[in-house]
């Protein structure tokens, strides 16, 4: 899944993952529950993510090899959030020799929208799933019943350094991918039932060539 903040990334891979019944693996995810825990990792984390900066592509990598290593991920996986520079990309491409192809689902939002996304964003401080912006009173997550907050960066400042980064060290991974036929534009300006069929449409084309090849 790859596509600038706010761009839904968090909210598909999760419906997603529940339409497969694969796990959806979130690096943001997994490093605020370390700073969350306090270790060493997540508090040096911490610092990076509240600036809007990335973590480096080292500690990144570990986490996504560390959590491929699990058995769990047998039957495939959605990434979201990862990756985020060719560094990672490259690391990918390795890690899913012999897993069968990476389908790359590039989310596409207009600016204006992400920032205003962004703006009124709220998350669960226990599970992290983000509020659906139709009910914007509400005060406790609908997925959990935990309390909705702001992401501290989803502060303005720091969201449109998320957004300059995301152009200059993200981006380039599109001309990393877009020549592969496992690589699909999304527009992630409509309503999210649309979204989600597209992606499920985009990656069921993929999953056809699979079949057919007998694999
Ligand atoms: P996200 O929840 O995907 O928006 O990620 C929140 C923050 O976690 C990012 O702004 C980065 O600071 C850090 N982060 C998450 N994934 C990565 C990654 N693949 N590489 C570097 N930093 C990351």
């Amino acid at each position: 899944m790859l596509g600038p903040p706010g761009a839904g990334k968090g909210t598909q891979a999760s419906r997603l993952a529940r339409i497969y019944g694969v796990p959806k693996i979130s690096t943001g995810d997994i490093l605020r529950d370390s700073a969350a825990q306090g270790t060493e990792l997540g508090l040096q984390a911490k610092a990076r993510i509240d600036l809007g900066h990335l973590v480096s592509d080292a500690v990144a990598i570990a986490i996504v090899r560390d959590r491929l290593s699990r058995q769990d991920v047998a039957k495939g996986f959605i990434l979201d959030g990862f990756p985020r520079t060719v560094g990672q990309a490259e690391a990918l491409d390795a890690m899913m020799d012999g897993r069968g192809p990476l389908t790359v689902l590039h989310v596409v939002v207009p600016a204006q929208v992400l920032v205003d996304r962004l703006h009124g964003r709220r998350v669960c401080a226990e599970c992290g799933t983000t509020a659906d912006p139709a009910t914007p009173d509400a005060t406790t997550c609908a997925a959990c019943g935990g309390q909705l907050i702001q992401r501290a960066d989803d502060d303005d400042g720091v969201v449109r350094n998320r957004l300059r980064i995301y152009e200059q060290q993200t981006e380039p991974l599109v001309d990393y991918y877009k020549a592969r036929p496992t690589f699909f534009r999304i527009d992630g300006n409509q309503a999210p039932d649309v979204v989600a069929s597209a992606m499920q449409l985009s990656l069921a084309s993929v999953m056809a060539v699979v079949q057919g090849d007998g694999r």
